[in-house]
């Protein structure tokens, strides 16, 4: 029983996900901000889309909501509040309830922060987080609609306390910045040195286009053990650090 999780880059740094259950061939996209290469990643896949899931309403995560939805009459899926706002919008979700996507299940966490209606998929069985703008590789969203204290909740209270194993699906493809700026803020942490480092040579491969990106210069998935290693924001000794920290990165120049 497996989950197959492809990464389409799209935009410029944006990730959008390819969820196939490999016993059933069904699929979900998460965050779909253009058609085109997540149509050709589902042509080439040869799966069957039953899904839309949306992390949150930005446009960079759900412009191609209806576009996707009409090709394949599915379902789109976002936090309850986002009804009038989310593109595409049909089902709502709230912390807590499931959604099923063949033999798999997501458990729902709604962390209001970066926007209020956020939400973040949790694939317990396959190990996996859809997070979208809260949780970076070492970083985390900008407090559009939310204050440190919410940021903290989602962070330590929810999406922390996750098993190490986890692996951490984000929404961009920030982590060489998030990492200049977390060795700005711990000098002394190595695991962050040694991740810059990785990080550093994976990103020196880029392609021009990031429509081009092959998998080696991409630095998505992290996991939730790297992340309690090297992010400052969930590193943060309570939630006076993280909101002081988050006010530093608003105005960092790396
Ligand atoms: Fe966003
Ligand atoms: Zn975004």
């Amino acid at each position: 029983m497996s989950l197959r999780i492809e990464r389409v880059p799209t935009l410029r740094d944006n990730y959008t996900y390819l969820l196939v259950c490999e016993d059933t061939n069904e699929a979900a996209v998460v965050d779909a901000p253009e058609a085109a290469p997540v149509v050709r990643r589902v042509e080439a896949a040869g799966a069957r889309v039953v899904k839309i899931l949306s992390t949150h309403h930005h446009p960079d995560h759900s412009m191609a909501n209806p576009e996707l939805a009409e090709r394949w009459r599915v379902p789109v899926y976002g936090h309850v509040s986002d009804r009038e706002r989310l593109p595409g919008f049909t089902h709502g979700l709230e912390e807590g309830d499931t959604v099923s996507l063949g033999r798999h299940v997501a458990r729902i966490l709604h962390i209001p922060a970066h926007t209020r209606g956020h939400i973040a998929y949790v694939f317990d069985d396959a190990k996996a987080v859809f997070c979208g703008d809260t949780l970076f590789a070492a970083g985390c969203g900008r407090l559009f609609e939310g204050t440190p204290e919410m940021m903290w909740v989602a962070l330590h209270d929810k999406l922390g306390k996750l098993p190490d194993d986890v692996r951490v699906f984000c929404g961009h493809e920030y982590t060489e910045s998030n990492l200049v700026f977390a060795a700005h803020v711990e000098p002394g942490n190595l695991a962050v040195q040694w991740k810059l480092e990785r990080v550093r040579e994976a990103r020196a491969r880029a392609a021009a286009d990031w429509h081009d990106a092959a998998p080696e210069e991409m630095t998505v998935p992290s996991t939730i053990g790297e992340e309690r290693a090297t992010n400052p924001f969930l590193r943060a000794a309570d939630v006076a650090e993280l909101g002081a920290r988050r006010a530093q990165k608003d105005n960092f120049r790396g």
